[in-house]
């Protein structure tokens, strides 16, 4: 008896060496879409988007890599932000490589039209065995031993600010808004995870109105850590009025060679008060060499590319770390 309880006690001890305690993200490059995997302290792995369909499965090709990658079989969430062939379009192809157990978006595709139509139908049809969660703004997604707070979702943005954020945002004076965009841009789910002290914002493309009203004339969402990049650095989002009152140490852009990575976004994402860094996923041709962050800093340095990621663990304490699996370069922040 006695025996039989030193070995289960041993057996006890040697398992949290297998579920690491650190939160762990891939930023897939799927050429200036979105797939981003996170594994959870908790164990559990959440894909935010799937990349385009087509060029032979190459996105799904580059996730299911990422997942073997981080010793996983299946994934346990896929979050789809919303109905774009960049986001949404490499969906079936990806269901056909690696399992998911849930799908998670936010209902309805709100475009129609031949392409929109075409797109919903093979989302429609791939998911129809899967356990569906539509969820709204103000939700919390359903991952365990962390909060992850849906501050946009179909349109809707959360009224009240998060915990401990909500101040006057001085910023929003400089501020002009934009024509409404009513594209499924706007009503992509948007979420801010939260791990201790470690703080992450994820708007997939969600586009300058909806970003200033998530940030004047209060800023809701308070000091971030870590800023995706929305909407892989095109113009027409990632206002200063929030970028700067996100004040994030480091951004990470999911831009491609010729998509995102406009001027204007690497101008204002650099002049943020507190910014670390800017990695980023390719080299961006449109934004110019001085623009462009070092190469150590890029995941994909010529538009023909592997299809490299950045990884990022983040540790119990809040420290993070970045590497480029170019290279190998990685950088701690404490
Ligand atoms: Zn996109
Ligand atoms: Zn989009």
């Amino acid at each position: 008896m006695r025996t039989s309880l030193a070995i289960l006690f041993a057996l006890c001890l040697a398992l949290p060496a297998t579920a690491a305690n650190t939160l762990n993200f891939y930023f897939i490059d799927v050429e200036g879409g979105q797939a981003t995997l996170m594994v959870t302290p908790a164990g559990q792995s959440v894909l935010v988007d799937a990349g385009w369909p087509g060029f032979n499965g190459r996105d799904a090709g580059r996730i299911a890599a990422a997942v073997k990658h981080a010793g996983l079989k299946k994934i346990d969430f896929l979050l789809v932000t919303h109905y774009h062939t960049d986001h949404v379009g490499g969906v079936p192809q990806l269901l056909a490589k690696v399992p998911v157990t849930t799908v998670i978006d936010h209902g309805t595709n709100t475009e129609t039209g031949k392409g929109a139509d075409a797109l919903w139908k093979a989302y429609e049809e791939a998911i129809a065995k899967h356990k569906r969660m539509v969820i709204k703004r103000g939700d919390a997604l359903p991952f365990k031993g962390l909060e992850a707070k849906v501050v946009a979702a179909r349109g809707d943005l959360i009224e009240e600010a998060l915990p401990g954020a909500g101040q006057e945002n001085p910023l929003c004076a400089a501020e002009r808004r934009r024509d409404e965009d009513k594209s499924e841009n706007a009503r992509s789910i948007g979420f801010v995870l939260q791990w201790g002290k470690f703080r992450f914002i994820d708007l997939a493309d969600l586009t300058w109105n909806k970003e200033l009203d998530l940030s004047c004339p209060n800023h809701k969402i308070g000091k971030i850590d870590v800023y995706l990049v929305t909407h892989h650095g095109m113009n027409m989002s990632g206002p200063s009025a929030m970028v700067h009152a996100l004040k994030p140490r480091v951004a990470i852009m999911n831009n491609g060679a010729k998509k995102g990575g406009s001027a204007e976004t690497f101008e204002i994402v650099k002049r943020s008060p507190g910014l670390e860094d800017l990695w980023q996923l390719h080299f961006a041709l449109a934004a110019g060499q001085e623009r462009n962050s070092p190469d150590s800093l890029i995941a994909n340095v010529d538009p023909v590319c592997e299809g490299k990621w950045l990884k990022m663990t983040v540790a119990s304490n809040g420290s993070f770390t970045v590497e480029n699996s170019r290279n190998g370069f990685k950088k701690t922040y404490k």
